[in-house]
């Protein structure tokens, strides 16, 4: 089982610097590679000067610190650049990709960041003259923040005050100008929820992104089959959940939960901790109770092999004994090796047909809430 994850859809740094290239954001020249050969076959081709940046495509950050990125001036040294950053485990992520790029001189580094601020509810332009370095160990009175009105979008107003907490005059006030503008169009029209350019680094009396983050809205990923292809960090069992339209999510303990409904689902996961049980799974039919759904819910389930199952349904428009009688089909198909105990409390819509059903099939049933609770926890407890 696994760790608890956030779903969104954050792009790899390449990625994010097409989106940029599409704005307009000033960037140093570059190009992926997969290989070694194919790193030093750039250089060679020339499609990247040397000297150049050898950069893992990892969604973490800190790679510079982290021996993620390096330098390198000779065809030679960017094979062994290479070699030692593909196959990297960085911060629990395989380094797969490289993004080779030109060395600029830089200058000073900056940050700069349009976010959206949920407690406000309204995007944020954050900039920082502590660029180059993670955000968060930038001491938040050195980071200028102004929440922007979308209907206006961002004003000139704005876009100078960036400016003048970033120490920009002339020239490179008038790029960061650009660069802002940009930086709102792609939160805009791409849907994003964070673009991040760390650092926005000084180069000659103008400014380029030498990084870019961007995550995209989730729930707006229906409208960017551009970015479909890109990985998050779904489990195997997630992903089939996923495909299957079945709202299942793999946590760290070992007790498996299926309930209906956001909250009713949140709700059993708190008492399930109150009681000292460690949820591993849960599973939310929804508004479901079409048997055959029902039965893939449950084999699903059973394939994240928990300790036990606490099945917790309120039958309000889905009916208690169709939720039943698929579960005690779905017991039915689950391999002898596979079987676990499974404890339900199900109320409402038809419930004594539903309990009878479980009764039947040998399952304890329990209406009161803590009490078949601490069964499934009790039971978890017998088997770990
Ligand atoms: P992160 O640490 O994962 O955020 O990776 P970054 O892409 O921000 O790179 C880390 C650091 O590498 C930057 O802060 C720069 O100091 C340095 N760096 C990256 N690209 C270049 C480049 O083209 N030229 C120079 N001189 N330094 C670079
Ligand atoms: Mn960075």
């Amino acid at each position: 089982m696994r760790a608890p994850r956030i779903v969104m859809v954050k792009l790899a740094e390449w990625q994010g610097k097409k989106v940029f290239a599409k704005y307009g954001v000033p960037l140093p020249r570059g190009d992926v590679a997969r290989t070694p050969d194919e790193a030093e076959g750039l250089v060679r081709a020339g499609k990247v000067p040397l000297p150049c940046v050898v950069k893992a495509q990892v969604l973490a950050g800190g790679r510079g610190k982290g021996g993620a990125v390096r330098f390198a001036s000779t065809p030679a040294e960017v094979r062994a650049a290479a070699r030692a950053i593909l196959g990297l485990d960085f911060k629990g992520e395989r380094v797969k990709e490289l993004l080779l790029e030109e060395k600029l001189p830089i200058g000073r580094e900056l940050y700069v960041a349009m976010a959206l601020d949920r407690s406000q509810r309204l995007p944020l332009l954050m900039a920082s003259a502590q660029g180059g370095v993670e955000i968060e160990s930038v001491p938040d009175s050195q980071i200028d923040r102004q929440t922007v009105d979308p209907f206006p979008g961002l004003t000139g107003y704005e876009k100078r005050r960036a400016a003048a907490a970033l120490g920009l005059t002339a020239a490179p006030a008038r790029s960061l100008d650009r660069i802002l503008e940009s930086l709102w169009r792609i939160f805009q029209e791409e849907d994003a929820e964070l673009v991040e350019i760390n650092p926005l680094a000084i180069v000659g009396d103008g400014l380029v992104a030498l990084d870019a983050k961007v995550i995209i809205e989730d729930d707006a990923a229906f409208r960017h089959p551009e970015f479909a292809e890109v990985r998050d960090d779904r489990t195997e069992l997630e992903e089939i959940a996923r495909e299957k339209e079945i709202a299942f999510v793999q946590l760290d303990g070992n007790i498996g939960v299926i309930a209906n409904g956001a909250g009713l689902t949140m709700a059993t996961l708190d008492v399930l901790k109150e009681l000292g049980g460690a949820p591993g799974v849960f599973l939310d039919l929804g508004g479901t109770d079409d048997p055959k759904k029902v039965t893939e819910a449950f084999l699903l389930m059973a394939r994240a092999k928990p300790a036990s199952v606490f099945l917790n349904i309120f039958g309000g428009v889905t009916r208690c004994d169709t939720v039943a009688k698929g579960l005690v089909e779905a017991m039915r198909d689950v391999p002898e090796s596979e079987r676990f105990p499974l404890v339900a409390r199900i109320r409402g819509n038809n419930e004594k047909e539903g309990t009878e059903i479980l009764r039947a099939a040998g399952v304890t049933s329990v209406p009161d809430l803590r009490e078949s609770a601490q069964a499934a926890v009790d039971a978890a407890r017998g088997r770990s």
